[in-house]
C-alpha cells in the first residue's frame, strides 16, 4: 500500500535520510525503529509532504504521492498522527474528533465518534473538556481517535509512547494492536523497540539515515545485534 524507494531527505547540507527503501503491505503493522536522530520522524515528514524529498519516490496505492500535502493525502486515506500529538488545544474532545472527519462527506460521522468512544472510554467521559487540559496520555488517545475519524487506509504513528507513564504506554500499545486487528494498515515509528517489534508483523531498523536491518519482527526481536543496540542488552 505504501512503498518508499531510494528516499533521500536533507536539511541544508545535512543528509538526514540517505536513500532508504521500505514498504507496508495491506493489513500489515510495520515498525520502524532506531536511535535518536536516526531519521525516523524525517521519513514520516517526507511521506506526508511536510519535508521536501531530495531524491527517490513514495507510492501510495500504486501511485506516486511525492510532494502532496497532508490534506490531499488524508482524503486518499493516508493519515499521520504526529509526534507531540498535535491536538487542537482550544477545542473540546468532540470537536477534535469532528475535525478528524473533515475529509469525509458521509453521514456516519456521529456513529464513528461513538466507535472511537468505544475504543477510548476516557474520551467519552471527557467529551466536552478542552483538549489542552487533558494529560499527555489522554491527548495521545485523542490524537489516535481523531486520526481514526478520517477512516485511514494507512495510519502513520510517530512515537506514540513518548513521554507517557508506563501504564499509559501499555494502554496506547494495546490500542495500536486493537486498531490493527480491526483491519487498519499501520506504520509505527518508535524508539521503544521491544514494544514496537512485539506488536509488528515486520520491522525496519534505521541507523544514521540508512536501513541497516529488516525482517519479520520476531526475528529482529531475537537478533543479538538488535538486542544489543536497541533493547539495552
Ligand atoms: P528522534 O527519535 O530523536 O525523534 P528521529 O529518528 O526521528 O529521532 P529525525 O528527527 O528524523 O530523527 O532527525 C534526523 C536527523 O535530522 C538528526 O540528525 C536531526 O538533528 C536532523 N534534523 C531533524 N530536523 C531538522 C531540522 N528541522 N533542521 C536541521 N536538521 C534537522
Amino acid at each position: 500500500m505504501l512503498k518508499v524507494s531510494g528516499l533521500k531527505v536533507a536539511y541544508g547540507g545535512i543528509q538526514a535520510v540517505k536513500g532508504i527503501d521500505f514498504e507496508v503491505r495491506e493489513g500489515e503493522l510495520v515498525s520502524l525503529i532506531g536511535a535518536n536522530g536516526a531519521g525516523k520522524t524525517t521519513t514520516l515528514k517526507a511521506i506526508t509532504g511536510l519535508q521536501p524529498v531530495a531524491a527517490g519516490d513514495i507510492e501510495f496505492l500504486g501511485k506516486s504521492i511525492k510532494g502532496q500535502g497532508a490534506w490531499d493525502l488524508a482524503r486518499q486515506g493516508l493519515v499521520m498522527i504526529p509526534e507531540g500529538r498535535g491536538t487542537f488545544t482550544r477545542m473540546t474532545i468532540v470537536e477534535n474528533l469532528q475535525m478528524g472527519a473533515y475529509v469525509r462527506q458521509d453521514d456516519e460521522i456521529e456513529a464513528d465518534i461513538e466507535k472511537v468512544f468505544g475504543i477510548f472510554p476516557r474520551l467519552k467521559e471527557r467529551a466536552h473538556q478542552l483538549a489542552g487540559t487533558m494529560s499527555g496520555g489522554e491527548q495521545q488517545m485523542l490524537a489516535m481517535g481523531r486520526a481514526l475519524m478520517a477512516r485511514p487506509k494507512v495510519l502513520l504513528l510517530d512515537e506514540p509512547s513518548m513521554g507517557l507513564s508506563p501504564i499509559m504506554v501499555d494502554k496506547i500499545f494495546e490500542v495500536v494492536q486493537t486498531i490493527h486487528a480491526q483491519g487498519t494498515t499501520m506504520l509505527l515509528v518508535e524508539q521503544n523497540a521491544s514494544r514496537a517489534l512485539a506488536l509488528a508483523d515486520r520491522g525496519y531498523v534505521l541507523d544514521s539515515g540508512e536501513v541497516s536491518m529488516t525482517g519479520p519482527a520476531q526475528e529482529l526481536l531475537n537478533d543479538p545485534k538488535v538486542r544489543a543496540a536497541y533493547l539495552g542488552e
